[in-house]
């Protein structure tokens, strides 16, 4: 190999319809080139404070310690994890796919004390087994995934965030995929901890975790006994960055903050009721479209997520001959099946940017041409037509 011999970057044009990272909007690029300033120079620090108040009004929260972590979405689980536990402490987890066991493992590295309730992958949890687990165990945290990205299925919290707080527990949040794609009320839901991450539903690319605290959380950590175990996503340091004082801890990444503020911008610019509801609508079109082709979904009934759509994969398909042939003659990207599901399911995301009838169109059309190729039998053009109908009846 010659040395300084590699060819510039010339990345293929994709379609990001998988679990993330989604496709990014070209205004989030674009402010992502800008020119680099100081982490402390007062322009970038109004910067920090405007996109600070942004999550806020995302995350639909007075919380005081709203900010993002210089990390992606697993690093936000991290944070918010290693700063509610001391080693010892009882955490109940929720576990009904793959990033419910992911925080089940952080919390026992933390030194948790760990309890998994578990559900079949793609069903959701109710408030009264919520109930039954916490009675048993007297959890310190309950630990719950929003939007259960290796499933499809989309976890109500209202009622869970009730019968957490008939006792002390706090609740966290794993809002990774749903922030910006489904309603997340912090406050009306009193959740005490919550992260995301940018590259799922915010139309940025992967680098940032908003997370955010609640004042009786941040009592909670104020008090531990022990220091928290990792330096860098310590809530006692990272406050004091965010905070008034602006004391030097870690070199912000820049440019991704230009893009987080940008995407944030992009999404109040729409609105978010009008954000949801594309979401809604361009599932509805793409559940039609699948249906026409026999396909179903792997999520419980009434609980499926709009930007996450996890189908069964029919019998006789190849399943990553077809996420292949996807990729390299449309330049569409989908996910492959998660473990239970490897396999059986594919996963077809419609997060923020990427939640365009553009797209919905662009895939079915695609989809419907390797299908007819594997003699899988369907009346061809009708998931386009049924995509239409959805279209036209909203319109
Ligand atoms: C993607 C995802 C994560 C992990 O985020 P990374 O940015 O990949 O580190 C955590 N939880 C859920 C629900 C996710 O979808």
């Amino acid at each position: 190999m010659v040395m300084g011999n590699a060819p510039p970057l010339n990345p293929p044009v994709r379609t990001l319809m998988g679990p993330g990272p989604s496709d990014v909007h070209p205004r989030v690029l674009q402010a992502m080139s800008k020119g680099t300033i100081g982490h402390l120079d007062p322009y970038y620090l109004q910067v920090m404070d405007r996109m600070q108040q942004m999550l806020r009004d995302l995350f639909r929260t007075q919380n005081r310690m709203t900010l993002a972590i210089s990390a992606t979405g697993s690093a936000g689980m991290e944070a918010t994890v290693v700063n509610l536990v001391e080693p010892g402490d009882p955490v109940l987890v929720c576990v009904n796919g793959v990033f419910g066991m992911r925080m089940a493992d952080v919390a026992t590295r933390a030194g948790a004390v760990v309890t998994q309730i578990q559900r079949p992958w793609g069903q959701v949890f109710t408030a009264d087994e919520m109930h039954q687990a916490i009675e048993r165990v007297k959890p310190k945290v309950v630990g719950i995934v929003m939007a259960e990205t290796s499933t499809g299925a989309w976890q109500p919290i209202e009622e869970i965030a009730r019968v957490v707080h008939q006792t002390d527990a706090l609740l966290l949040v794993d809002a990774v995929t749903a922030l910006g794609g489904i309603p997340v009320e912090v406050d009306a839901w009193q959740v005490d901890a919550i992260y995301a991450g940018t590259q799922k539903c915010l139309s940025c690319p992967p680098g940032l975790a908003p997370v955010s605290f609640s004042d009786r959380a941040l009592e909670v950590i104020f008090q531990r006994k022990t220091k928290v175990q990792s330096w860098y996503l310590d809530i006692h340091l990272l406050a004091n960055y965010w905070g008034t004082d602006r004391v030097y801890h870690h070199t912000a990444p820049i440019n991704m903050t230009y893009g987080l503020y940008e995407a944030l911008r992009v999404i109040f610019d729409e609105g978010l009721e009008a954000c949801f509801a594309r979401h809604v609508q361009n599932h509805r079109a793409l559940r039609a479209g699948l249906e026409a082709l026999g396909i179903g979904y792997a999520a419980q009934e009434g609980h499926q997520l709009p930007m996450l759509n996890a189908v069964w994969i029919p019998d006789g398909v190849d399943d990553a001959g077809t996420r292949s042939a996807l990729l390299q003659r449309f330049g569409i990207e989908i996910g492959a099946g998660l473990g239970d599901f490897k396999g059986k399911v594919w996963r077809i995301g419609l997060m923020g940017y990427a939640s365009r009838a553009a797209n919905v169109l662009f895939f079915l059309s695609a989809l419907e041409q390797l299908l007819a190729e594997q003699g899988h039998r369907f009346q061809h053009g009708s998931s386009v037509a049924a995509a239409n109908a959805v279209y036209a009846a909203s319109a």
